[in-house]
């Protein structure tokens, strides 16, 4: 029983479900369902001090505020408490009072997305289900399998093609079944679904399973607690499928209902231009509707986004900004990052990109203070990292060709 649960409620038509661990869309209308919690009890049972005491440097610190039933013995890797640096340095080249970097590049499969497996991990142990399935653009495959691997399940994995080399290595390396399909990231979902059907499997696939967000809404409660319950100004965040941008929502509207924080930071959703449909809804005041999924930041590259409804919520109810940022300027951001000691994949860099964009467009004023989140490491993609960084002096082991090399680059 998880006594600070009270439902999973339907995000469209209202209907209440008791929320079992393998409780997926809602069953009277399809809708996405939310987790409701109790907020008394949270505010009973969690206090800023009671946390402050706690050990446990991972996301189930937040117990209080999550969806398990505290009796699951499976969390195996050390998933959240990410590193949280201020970043003055980017702070004064981006021209703003404050920026903050939350680097959930440093999770145990390198990105955002572990904190959704690590708790699907622990719901499909709860439903007592040995086999877990998703299709993914590649982080959240990654982060399943090695969660998975961890606690001794059984993985399908479904990515499209394109999925970069680290994140297919991760794959094979943790052991997972893995299928890559000939198609885009759409015929990959759709191919996983109908298999998950077919064979019974536990989902994890974004949006589906509403303990997801759940999971990645810990970096919300992080930041929170890593800033001392002082909200910034603005989150800024890059937007795929849009679970990301709603767990994120979500862990603050939580935090703000228990009483732990006073205001609510306003979000900035950053998505690619080659692909920004659900920015494109805001920015047109019109209904979202399929894009082509034309970027080099292949996390976000998600033209039929699997959760518009909560993160475009997540935008309109936090007076979000949406930006969209195009691959060169990607690519600028993960350097900008690299500068200050930061590895970031494309994807991870694109939510500072979009903020740097919208400080140059006037969006943010100059006295704001800001959170980037960077959502995935840069070493999944190391191709793109070269196309940002350039490449490295190559010289024969000669020092007239290095004293050579040195003045035709201005160095020494
Ligand atoms: C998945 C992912 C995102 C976007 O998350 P969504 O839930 O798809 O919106 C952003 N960055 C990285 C690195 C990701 O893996
Ligand atoms: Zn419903």
């Amino acid at each position: 029983m998880m006594k600070n649960v009270i439902s999973a409620v339907c995000i469209k038509c209202g209907a209440e479900h008791e929320a079992i661990p393998t409780i997926t869309t809602c069953p009277k209308c399809g809708g996405i369902l939310d987790i409701k919690y109790d907020y008394h009890y949270i505010r009973k049972n969690l206090t800023k001090e009671k946390l402050a005491d706690r050990k446990d440097a991972s996301m189930w610190r937040y117990m209080e505020f999550l969806p398990v039933s505290g009796e699951s013995k499976v969390r195996k890797l050390r998933v959240g408490m990410s590193p949280f640096y201020e970043v003055p340095r980017l702070a004064e080249m981006l021209g703003i009072r404050r920026l903050y970097v939350k680097d959930d590049g440093i999770n145990p499969t390198a990105s955002l997305k572990d904190r959704a497996s690590a708790m699907a991990v622990v719901k499909a142990e709860e439903a007592g289900v040995s086999t877990i399935a998703c299709s993914s653009t590649g982080n959240a495959a990654s982060s399943l399998a090695g969660n998975a691997a961890a606690a001794g399940f059984e993985t399908y994995i479904f990515v499209p093609e394109r999925a970069p080399k680290g994140k297919v290595a991760q794959l094979m390396m943790f052991g997972a079944n893995v299928i890559s399909v000939r198609g885009s990231y759409e015929d990959t979902f759709e191919l996983s679904k109908e298999a998950i059907e077919r064979w019974g499997w536990y989902n994890r696939n974004a949006a589906i399973n509403p303990y997801l967000m759940e999971g990645k809404k810990t970096v919300a409660l992080e930041i929170a607690e890593q800033l001392n319950w002082e909200m910034p100004d603005y989150i800024a965040i890059s937007v795929g499928d849009g679970c990301t941008i709603g767990g994120l929502w979500k862990g603050l509207k939580d935090l703000y209902a228990a009483g732990f924080i006073d205001r609510l930071p306003r979000i900035i959703s950053v998505q690619a231009e080659g692909c920004c449909p659900l920015n494109r809804s805001i920015q047109e005041g019109k209904d979202w509707y399929p894009m082509e999924e034309n970027t080099l930041a292949d996390s976000i590259a998600v033209g039929v986004p699997r959760n518009p409804d909560k993160a475009l919520n997540a935008i309109r109810e936090s007076d979000g900004i949406p930006v969209n940022v195009s691959d060169e300027e990607i690519l600028s951001a993960m350097k900008t990052l690299g500068s200050a000691g930061i590895f970031a994949e494309p994807a991870g860099a694109a939510g500072t990109a979009g903020l740097k964009k919208a400080v140059g467009l006037g969006l943010i004023p100059a006295d704001a203070s800001v959170v980037s989140v960077v959502t995935g490491s840069g070493l999944k993609d190391v191709a793109n990292a070269m196309k940002a960084a350039g490449e490295p002096i190559s010289i024969e082991p000669d020092m007239a060709l290095l004293l050579e090399a040195f003045r035709n680059k201005g160095l020494k």
